[in-house]
């Protein structure tokens, strides 16, 4: 069975915001660098039906599936980044075991799971949390992971619209970075985050 630091669960914005920071950690810091993430990802992200005009930093305009390929392309252009296409059915395990089973490619084994599953329908066995209806829904039939700041227990994150943030671009690719801060200061044992500077003219 594959082994991975961090499994993903949901390649949509939160998902891929998470990859993308805890790659960008592994030029700054070595013990990011040996760290394999890989996402999982079903293909149903709300991103694929959205027409972009209020994201900060982002043209308007811009069609939201164009834009979740680009954040796919460049997650996956960190060499510790792995995307693959297919669904996950089940998290069983504790922190540093856990075993994620997919529908169509096995099972693999994780040190932490990061559930970023959006709004719509949440149907993992083992999630170890109850799957309620969303506090910030714009319509009902939204549901969201119970959690504790993102933190369901030892090793278990949940992220995006999944963890209750509103259906906006920005909260959304924002709760990803914030896991990933969360999941790096761990591996570093003191609160982190991943800046890079300017380089003077
Ligand atoms: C019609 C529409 C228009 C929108 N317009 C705007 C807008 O103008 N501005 C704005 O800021 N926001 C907009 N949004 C909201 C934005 O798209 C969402 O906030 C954002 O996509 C949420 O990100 P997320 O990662 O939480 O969930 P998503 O992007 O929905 O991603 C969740 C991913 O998890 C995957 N997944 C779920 N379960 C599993 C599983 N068991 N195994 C593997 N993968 C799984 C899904 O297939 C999906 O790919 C719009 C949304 C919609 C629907």
């Amino acid at each position: 069975m594959q082994h991975y630091d961090v499994i993903i669960i949901g390649g949509g914005v939160s998902g891929l915001s998470c990859a993308m920071t805890l790659g960008s950690a592994g030029p700054q810091m070595e013990i990011a660098a040996a760290k394999k993430i890989l996402v999982i990802d079903a293909g149903a992200s709300h991103l694929k039906i959205a027409q972009l005009f209020n994201v900060p930093g982002v043209t308007p305009g811009t069609k939201g599936v164009d834009l979740l390929a680009s954040l796919a392309s460049r997650a996956a252009a960190y060499d510790n980044v792995s995307l693959l296409d297919g669904t996950v059915t089940a998290v069983s395990g504790t922190m540093g075991s856990f075993e994620v089973a997919t529908e169509a490619s096995g099972s693999f084994t994780a040190e932490i799971v990061v559930f970023a599953n959006g709004m719509q329908t949440i149907a993992v066995e083992g999630i170890g949390a109850e799957v309620v209806a969303h506090i910030r829904a714009p319509r009902p039939g939204m549901v969201m992971i119970e959690n504790r700041g993102g933190v369901i227990a030892e090793g278990k994150y949940v992220t995006g619209c999944a963890a209750g943030a509103s259906s906006m671009f920005a909260t959304a690719a924002g709760y990803g970075a914030q896991t990933a801060t969360d999941i790096i200061s761990l591996w570093a044992g003191k609160y982190t985050v991943i800046h890079d500077v300017a380089k003077k003219n």
